[in-house]
């Protein structure tokens, strides 16, 4: 099945991305380092936020800050997962960090789980097989 993808999901699926780690680090995500972490205002940040809350995704509780629901949580999984999996595929075609990290937050939002599981497979082959891995990284080294 295709993912649906609008600026909404695209919205969710960063937001819900970003609090995870936040949550990770710090125990509880605020405001502020989301708004810093995805470069969005603070003000268009919190009525996200709010968004988050009605959907059921996040628990936000003024001045402490917000942790995710269970439903929030498997989002988040889902979307962390998925970054991984891109990330670690690009870095084995030798496309550099920067780069990547560019490439893969645009991508994760519109990959099938179908797909997935194909690159999933690639990246097996690719680490079996070093001499392909090399002829990709040489193309890839190419600048246009
Ligand atoms: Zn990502």
């Amino acid at each position: 099945m295709p993912n649906i993808v609008t600026p909404e999901s695209t919205a969710v699926e960063d937001y819900l991305e970003i609090i995870s780690h936040l949550i990770d680090e710090k125990g509880y995500a605020r405001v502020a380092d989301i708004a810093k972490g995805l470069e969005i205002a603070p003000p268009s940040v919190s009525a996200m936020v709010r968004r988050l809350d009605e959907k059921g995704l996040v628990k936000h509780e003024k001045y402490r800050g917000m942790t995710l629901t269970p439903e929030g949580e498997e989002l988040a999984r889902r979307i962390i997962k998925r970054h991984s999996i891109l990330a670690e595929f690009l870095k084995l075609l030798g496309i550099d960090d920067e780069t990547a990290y560019h490439d893969v937050e645009g991508m994760e939002h519109h990959i099938s789980s179908q797909t997935l599981k194909g690159i999933e497979q690639i990246i097996v082959e690719l680490k079996n097989d070093p001499r392909l891995c090399g002829r990709i990284k040489n193309a890839t080294r190419t600048e246009d």
